[in-house]
């Protein structure tokens, strides 16, 4: 049984309470998590108000050198992280390894970044005044995490927050707390400063608090204590986010749902675009904000590359993350699965042809997981669910198209704006892309591979502010006007 990280201690929620996580693949119990309570995220609050007295006091070299070590503590349990994080997510074991490896060079880049945050000196209009802004941290901050990435997503909460000086409280999804307490341990470990001087982060400097959102996750929300929320998760709580937490003026963060474009010319390198496609909409079986979610092909290249694709699809094996030969582990809930099921069959229902998958998959041992196949839909037409929602699983919409404009177009007309990609050797086609698809990332012949140095956020529906790059670092600092005068 786990429990919540408090002020540096492992301690029992104040309920007693404890619930299941379950392994998606076979439905069998892998722990239990304790059921925190409002009461719980109060006394996470007195530990973080705390810490942050102290950590906001160390210098900027000594946070860098802190996060260096956490990440090298991390290293040292890797395995074992990796493990529990396929356990309860149903990721496969390569699939966690990655995601380790993206947390750790997230936390090393704000490692860097600590020391590098500036000020700056303003020219004043009065003789003998120093106009100065400088950046200090904002205080308690709270990292709410959703359960496809519980790792990379936390990395890019606590990382640019410990590296400010602010203290974090975060608050995992239900159905993905271990993983997430096993890393904080380890990062709870931390030391900087050398011999005598060498110090711990200070307790409470980062707490984890599971338990439901409707009550820890509005706890974070409501109390005015803490200033910042950063929050990754589905649009509909995203926007309970933004009213709660904007009653308290907090500043916040949202990264949401997309529906990303993925536009295929035909004057592209289609061997290389096909296996993007593959791994763009089927990685995290598909369970990814910036995932490939509709593929636009030019009507010339359409059928082959339909054909091609189908082709690598046939070969990926679904089953038990644990398995090495597992190349797409099942969906992490069932209600997700009946989600995608739905938007497969309403599609089908209004025309659309599945090329491949629009099924579960058979076997005994596939039986008690949620597992779909992968699934690949021509002839979707534009009042198909799956053309309008975000589809979060495996099954790929695919549409046929005659001109850029025309793509570009479609491509817009999401309520949607995270990433979205173009795939073409002639610039002029790729500066258009650039310049006119609505959404916070495009890629040219790439698609985003989790870049720590680029800013990465969502335009419309799928967000406000920014992940990622330095960036992410304004974020969690306020900037202090102030002038001097000589007298
Ligand atoms: P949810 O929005 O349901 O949950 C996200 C987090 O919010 C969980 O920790 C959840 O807790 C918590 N939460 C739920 N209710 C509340 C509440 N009332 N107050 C505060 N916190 C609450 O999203 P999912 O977990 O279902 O994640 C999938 C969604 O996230 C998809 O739509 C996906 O696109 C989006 N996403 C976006 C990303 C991006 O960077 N743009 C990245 C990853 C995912 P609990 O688990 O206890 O319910």
């Amino acid at each position: 049984m786990t429990k919540l990280l408090i002020g540096g201690e492992q301690v029992e929620s104040g309920s007693k309470e404890t619930y299941e996580v379950r392994n998606p693949a076979t439905g069998e119990v892998v722990d239990h998590a304790a059921k925190g309570t409002a009461k719980d995220v109060m006394q996470a609050i007195d530990a973080a108000e705390t810490a942050f007295k102290e950590w906001s006091d160390v210098t900027a070299e000594d946070r860098g050198k802190m996060l260096t070590n956490a990440c090298e503590l991390i290293k040292e349990k890797s395995k074992e992280i990796a493990q529990l994080l396929t356990l309860e997510q149903g990721k496969t074991l390569f699939e966690a390894n990655l995601e380790i490896h993206h947390l750790l060079h997230g936390l090393e880049f704000y490692a860097g970044l600590a020391s590098k945050v500036r000020g700056s000196h303003v020219p004043l209009p009065q003789k003998n005044a120093y106009g100065m802004v400088i950046r200090q941290p904002i205080g308690l901050c709270a990292g709410i995490i959703p359960w496809n990435f519980p790792l990379t997503l936390m990395g890019t909460k606590l990382g640019p927050a410990l590296a400010a000086g602010n203290t974090i409280i975060i608050k995992p999804a239900s159905t993905t707390p271990l993983a997430t307490l096993l890393c904080v341990e380890q990062i709870q470990k931390a030391t900087y400063g050398e011999g005598k001087q060498q110090k711990s982060l200070p307790k409470g400097a980062v707490n984890v608090v599971t338990g439901p959102g409707s009550t820890v996750g509005e706890e974070l929300l409501r109390n005015p204590r803490i200033r910042r929320i950063a929050f990754t998760g589905s649009t509909d709580i995203g926007r309970h986010v933004m009213e709660v937490a904007g009653r308290e003026i907090k500043r916040i963060t949202l990264e949401l749902g997309g529906s990303d474009p993925m536009i295929v010319m035909d004057d592209a390198n289609l061997d290389l675009a096909v296996k993007m496609a593959d791994i763009g909409r089927f990685f995290n079986c598909g369970q990814m904000c910036l995932g490939v979610k509709r593929l636009f092909l030019h009507e010339s290249i359409a059928d082959k590359f339909i054909s091609d694709l189908a082709e690598l699809l046939k070969k990926k094996t679904v089953g038990n993350g644990m398995n090495k030969e597992s190349r797409m582990g099942p969906l992490h809930m069932d209600y997700q699965r009946k989600e995608v099921e739905e938007q497969v069959e309403d599609a089908k229902s209004r025309g659309a042809k599945a090329v491949i998958g629009g099924e579960r998959p058979k076997g005994k041992e596939l039986d008690g997981g949620f597992f779909y196949l992968p699934t690949l839909l021509t002839d979707v037409p534009d009042d198909a669910r799956i053309t309008s929602e975000e589809c979060f699983g495996p099954a790929l919409p695919v549409y046929k198209f005659k001109d850029l404009n025309e793509a570009i177009e479609k491509a817009n007309s999401s309520i949607y704006g995270l990433g979205s990609s173009i795939w073409t050797r002639n610039m002029i086609h790729a500066n258009k892309a650039i310049d006119k698809l609505q959404a916070g990332n495009v890629w040219v012949n790439s698609l985003h591979y989790g870049y720590d140095e680029l800013p990465f956020g969502g335009v419309k529906a799928s967000g406000l502010g920014r992940e990622h790059g330095p960036e992410a670092l304004d974020y969690y600092l306020e900037p202090k006007g102030v002038v001097i005068v000589n007298v």
